[in-house]
């Protein structure tokens, strides 16, 4: 750091300052964590400089003997992983591997079924403002009014009357536990492919506590920056007889050269999920989130679909008089990090929604327990229950900072 201080003091001070940032803070966003420094050090090494194009062993340039051994190790330990035959750890990012996974099976106009991304589904199922939108004809189906749970029969009579191609599962703010079976025994009935982005649950499902797709899916794509804990970036994971269709379609498909120092911090990435304190980090995740789902419940606020199976939750503030932005702005005055959401049956714009979304990956990185998960909870409930009372917001910051004080980020993940 002390030579960018030198050679560019502006840059140097911004990266400073999110540094500060993301110490002073209780970050929520449920997308987002802290890595290793083993993984940053990998993303900030020699890899960079390096042109790959093509898979190991196939490449259109020499002098990638090294190259060659990174991506072996991060496709191996992510195949170890996930319990998939065949991997591509390729794709820059989860909209990436997503258009790569659609590339590979369906031509613009054909019919794919995915999530609504106001109930839960990500820009890249099919939103009209996303490539996906507008290349594909994407029907969705969403969650029932009443459990604000997904409603599998609703997703059974739209493939039986639209006949997809594939079948999307997953979700960005969905909190419960997603049926793959049910979604496989589905696509089955039509003839479509399953094919599930993972990129929220990654985590959770390496670590055994989220239900485990792979023994129904054709093809699962994630990021790595989420749960997983790694580098920013992707990969795909599919049956082996959709290996090389997979694989042409990221690259050259989608994508040129791969950026190997990612894939090397993926391969980090992946080589911390594979140790036994990765199962006791996810675990602590979903405690987390329960703990804070149920105090927040128990002081009144309503939790939608009333409660989690995972690292997330949304909150449903209509109740408090406010809108997801003006709570979420108000959170972050006092140094919490939230997202404002749409909740299911939203009447509100995407960007103000009813609710705000919480996540707990962040914070159990930083060794937060449930007790500390529990004070979070209370410190939002009083925050949005007094916006104007600045004793309260006051009391707040001070508690954010004994808070984050006493949980200092870690360097090395065990
Ligand atoms: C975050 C997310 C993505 C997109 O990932 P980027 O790396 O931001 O492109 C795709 N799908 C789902 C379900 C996500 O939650």
């Amino acid at each position: 750091m002390s030579l960018l201080s030198q050679s560019d003091p502006e840059v140097f001070a911004a990266i400073e300052g999110e540094e500060a940032r993301q110490r002073d803070s209780i970050i929520l966003i449920a997308s987002e964590n802290y890595t290793s420094r083993a993984v940053m050090e990998a993303q900030g090494s020699a890899l960079t400089e390096k042109y790959a194009e093509g898979y190991p062993g196939r490449r259109y340039y020499a002098g990638c003997e090294f190259a060659d051994v990174v991506e072996d190790l991060a496709r191996d330990r992510l195949k170890e992983l996930f319990g998939m035959e065949h991997a591509n750890v390729q794709p820059h990012s989860g909209v990436q591997a997503n258009m790569a996974a659609y590339f590979a099976f369906v031509k613009p106009g054909d019919t794919i079924l995915g999530m609504r991304l106001d109930q839960g589904g990500h820009l890249s199922h099919g939103s009209p403002v996303s490539f996906s939108g507008q290349y594909y004809k994407f029907v969705s189906y969403g969650v029932d009014r009443e459990t604000e749970m997904i409603d599998y029969g609703e997703v059974e009579s739209l493939a039986r009357e639209h006949r997809p191609k594939i079948i999307v599962a997953g979700a960005s703010s969905y909190p419960r536990s997603i049926d793959f079976e049910n979604l496989r025994r589905v696509a089955d009935s039509v003839d479509a492919l399953l094919m599930v982005d993972m990129a929220h649950y990654a985590g959770l499902i390496a670590g055994g506590v989220y239900p485990d797709p792979a023994p129904y899916a054709d093809i699962m794509t994630s990021t790595t920056q989420k749960t997983l804990r790694g580098p920013r970036g992707a990969f795909i994971l599919c049956k082996q007889e959709y290996a090389s269709a997979i694989d042409r379609s990221v690259f050259p498909g989608a994508q040129g050269g791969p950026m190997m120092h990612t894939i090397a911090a993926k391969a980090v990435c992946f080589g911390e999920a594979l140790r036994p304190s990765f199962r006791a980090y996810q675990d602590q995740v979903l405690r987390n989130a329960r703990a804070m789902a149920a105090e927040m419940a128990e002081d009144g606020l309503r939790i939608v679909s009333g409660g989690t199976d995972c690292h997330l939750f949304l909150v449903d503030v209509t109740t408090l008089d406010t809108t997801g932005k003006a709570a979420a702005d108000l959170l972050e005055s006092v140094g919490i990090i939230t997202n404002p959401n749409a909740i299911p049956f939203d009447e509100l714009p995407p960007r103000v929604g009813s609710g705000i979304r919480i996540g707990t990956p962040a914070i159990t990185s930083r060794n937060f327990d449930e007790d500390d998960a529990r004070s979070v909870a209370r410190l939002i409930t009083r925050v949005l229950r007094n916006p104007e009372d600045e004793a309260v917001l006051e009391g707040a910051r001070v508690e954010v900072q004994a808070l984050t004080g006493a949980h200092p980020i870690p360097e090395l993940f065990d």
